[in-house]
């Protein structure tokens, strides 16, 4: 059996205290061992050094749309929420109609491939039709384009199956009949296609790349009405779904919801037929319906109040809001991201998840980023940052053999090269300082093999 000992400056197992000059033994993809001292069984294992690197559980993002990695920089936001929703359905549509699903298919790539050469190792993607299961890279791929010529011992011992993992969640809305009709039987399809997969890995319940599950996101309020997000939900609550809405992200959608108050009204009116627009229903029965499902991430949840957000926190941690902290400072530049008010939402138990969202209000898909990002808030520990990171979502989703590093579970690591040595009064703080970036541990690995050879 393959195996592989190797050795980081520090491991952050997100289970148990931060260990320096730690190994962790990987074997067929698990980790067989963790500790400062190299067990007796080990010592003729081959072994890798890495000095000014600290690893930590693969990272994970809870929120994006792949489908517009291929811009090249952020639209921008001008003061009107819908004004910036409506720039980035022109920049969807602007694609030549013969050429979309090869675009499309790129633009994913391109995300999967930024998002892995930042070490983020599962991607929760929001998605649109045209999509295909057939375009999602095949596992070992990305890492081959990346290290070229792996040694067998690192894909063989440290990775396993697959190097990340994604799982789409259609898009569905119903602002008017076609669109409704059009989304569903979108979102029907890909949990067919998803469903007629044979499972290649187990532990983590994936075929290939993909995260074997039904997961599908009602868009918003002002797209999707409350039938059809209780319909999601009821579905969910049935068969345990993922159900990923967007919910409260602009004040504009808050007031429009209220009162159908501009500038929302009028820029819904060329799309949505008439039944949509009488149909009123409020933030919280949008919420409640959310509240219903099996498992739910609520994207942005910026402007909640306290009872809604308590009604979250009594879902904790099935049902969590995914914040994404560069896309927040996006759309809030005159305040500071520090008006996010995080500690006081974790103090309340309200779970939370990390996203990017995607590069239409973001300048690139690092999960590692925004980790540092959160680093401004006030009052967060650096712990409860790593977290939201790793194991939260992990343990939203299921995903057992994720989100710490432990005995028995995957040895998917994200590695971390430190600029500097940590400052051991606080090493959670000190690890997401600005000047450490974030790999996959096998990128790490192989420069040291190339050293090494
Ligand atoms: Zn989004």
């Amino acid at each position: 059996m393959p195996t592989i000992a190797i050795r980081s400056a520090w491991i952050f197992s997100l289970s148990s205290p931060p260990i320096a000059n730690a190994w962790l033994v990987a074997k067929d993809g698990l980790i067989e061992f963790i500790g400062r001292e190299l067990p007796e069984r080990f010592q003729t294992v081959p072994r890798w050094e890495l000095p000014n690197t600290a690893l930590l559980p693969g990272l994970i993002n809870a929120h994006c749309h792949l489908e517009f990695s291929d811009m090249t920089a952020p639209i921008e936001f001008t003061g009107s929420f819908i004004t910036w929703i409506q720039s980035v359905v022109r920049h969807r549509s602007s694609a030549n109609p013969t050429d979309l699903e090869a675009q499309r298919q790129k633009a994913i790539e391109q995300g999967i491939r930024e998002s892995y050469l930042q070490g983020t190792r599962v991607l929760l993607d929001t998605i649109t039709a045209p999509w295909s299961p057939s375009w999602i890279p095949a596992p070992g791929s990305l890492m081959k384009e990346a290290i070229g010529d792996i040694p067998p011992i690192v894909s063989d011992a440290l990775i396993g199956d697959a190097e990340w993992y994604l799982l789409p969640i259609p898009e569905v809305l119903d602002i008017n009949p076609s669109r409704g009709e059009a989304t569903r039987k979108f979102a029907q399809e890909v949990h067919e296609q998803i469903d007629a997969l044979s499972l290649t890995d187990d532990a983590i319940g994936a075929s290939g790349c993909l995260i074997k599950r039904v997961a599908v996101s009602p868009h918003s309020p002002y797209t999707a009405s409350l039938e059809l997000f209780r319909a999601c939900c009821d579905a969910s609550h049935e068969c345990g779904a993922l159900v990923a809405p967007h919910l409260a992200e602009s004040q504009e959608e808050i007031a429009w919801l209220s009162s159908r108050a501009e500038p929302i009204e009028s820029a819904l009116a060329p799309f949505r037929d008439s039944a949509f627009g009488l149909r009123k229903a409020s933030i919280e029965e949008y919420l409640d319906a959310v509240l219903h499902s099996a498992k739910g991430i609520i994207a942005h949840a910026n402007y909640l109040d306290d009872i809604l957000l308590s009604k979250i926190s009594q879902r904790s941690p099935l049902v969590a809001i995914a914040h994404c902290p560069r896309t927040y400072r996006h759309f809030h530049p005159d305040s500071s991201s520090q008006n996010y008010p995080m500690a006081e939402r974790l103090r309340n138990h309200v779970s939370h998840v990390l996203g990017t969202d995607s590069r239409a209000s973001n300048p690139d898909l690092s999960i590692w980023r925004e980790m540092q990002t959160l680093l401004r808030y006030p009052g967060l520990t650096g712990n409860q940052i790593l977290e939201m990171g790793t194991r939260s979502s992990a343990e939203l989703l299921g995903l057992d053999s994720l989100g710490s590093l432990e005995v028995g579970k995957r040895s998917l690591c994200t590695a971390i090269l430190l600029a500097e040595p940590l400052a051991e009064h606080d090493l959670s703080r000190s690890l997401l300082a600005d000047e450490n970036r974030a790999f996959p541990l096998e990128i790490l690995m192989s420069r040291a093999w190339q050293q090494i050879v």
